[in-house]
């Protein structure tokens, strides 16, 4: 499993997402972004960071 705190890129959110691969831990994450943080979409150097982020566990 792989797995992205979103507290790397947004200081404070303790959410955790962990998926099989990078790209369904980013499906999730746009959609945390949407819900949580108000964002439309994730632009790209910002999931160029949470690539970076995405740790195996
Ligand atoms: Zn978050």
């Amino acid at each position: 499993m792989k797995e992205f705190r979103c507290g790397e890129i947004v200081p404070g959110c303790d959410t955790k997402i962990e998926g099989r691969t990078e790209d369904e831990i980013l499906e999730d994450v746009a959609v945390h972004a949407r819900e949580a943080h108000g964002m439309d979409e994730v632009p790209p150097e910002v999931e160029e960071r949470i690539r970076d982020a995405i740790v195996e566990v």
